[in-house]
């Protein structure tokens, strides 16, 4: 469905990226976990065209995503600070995506209206950014992605900025709105206990290098190296 093929990034003669090769299957969740500094926003970037590869590429369907301009890609991406218009209220930061495709007005409204509902916010749809907590910002930055259906959607630390108590709570969320509407996801932490939980499958980046992909146990269990080894015992 998925297919990362080769991909590599040097930045002045500095290779950030080496080869990066995998498959992700439809609805995946695959949960990327690497050391500061191993190239992980990198390479999301690149995925979403923010950033251009030196090398490889990236089929989605078949289809070489280089090809595609970065906003008519299919897919969507949420960072670590949550990125709100702050002149528009929820419901309208919501329906941004949608209105921007020329989809019908009630229509737009009515979705936007059930996926809010779904992710708790009914209450604040009407407010502004600056009126919601850090944790409510980022589920409307979420749902703005889902909303337009993405065939892959990119997460990069999105939930490192919130206390403990709220990542919880939005990791479980976030888990079932995303199985319930078969989302493909690929969802950077360098956090393991996190990954392990919210990974159908977890990949181990180290200095650009793509170094084990696996389902929690068998990374836990039979890592492919020491590194590997290492690096995701303390978690599960
Ligand atoms: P973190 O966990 O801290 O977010 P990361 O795994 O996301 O780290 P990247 O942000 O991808 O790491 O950075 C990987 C490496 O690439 C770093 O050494 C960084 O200094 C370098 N780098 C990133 N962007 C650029 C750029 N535009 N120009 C030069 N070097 C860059
Ligand atoms: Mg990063």
């Amino acid at each position: 469905f998925i297919h990362i093929q080769g991909v590599s990034k040097t930045f002045k003669e500095k290779e950030i990226l080496n080869e990066v090769t995998f498959s992700l299957k439809k609805g995946e969740i695959l949960s990327l976990v690497g050391a500061s500094g191993s190239g992980k926003s990198t390479f999301l970037r690149i995925l979403s065209g923010l950033e251009s590869a030196t090398k490889g590429k990236v089929l989605i369907d078949g289809n070489d995503i280089s090809s595609t301009k970065p906003q008519n890609r299919p897919i969507g991406m949420v960072f670590q600070q949550p990125l709100l218009f702050p002149h528009m209220n929820v419901l309208e930061n919501v329906m941004y995506g949608l209105e921007m495709r020329g989809k019908k007005k009630r229509e737009n409204k009515r979705k936007a209206k059930d996926y809010i509902q779904r992710v708790g916010l009914g209450e604040v749809m009407h407010h502004y950014p600056f009126e919601l907590s850090g944790g409510q910002q980022q589920r409307v930055s979420l749902i703005r992605s889902l909303i337009l259906k993405p065939k892959l959607l990119l997460l990069d630390e999105p939930f490192s900025s919130l206390d403990l108590q709220l990542r919880r709570e939005l990791r479980q969320w976030v888990l079932n709105v995303f199985k319930e509407e078969g989302t493909t996801v690929l969802f950077v932490t360098h956090d393991r206990d996190e990954a392990y939980e919210v990974g159908d499958r977890v990949a181990v980046l180290h200095e650009g290098r793509f170094l084990q992909a696996g389902t929690p146990e068998e990374i836990y269990y039979r890592p492919g190296s020491s590194f590997v080894a290492s690096f995701m015992s303390d978690g599960l």
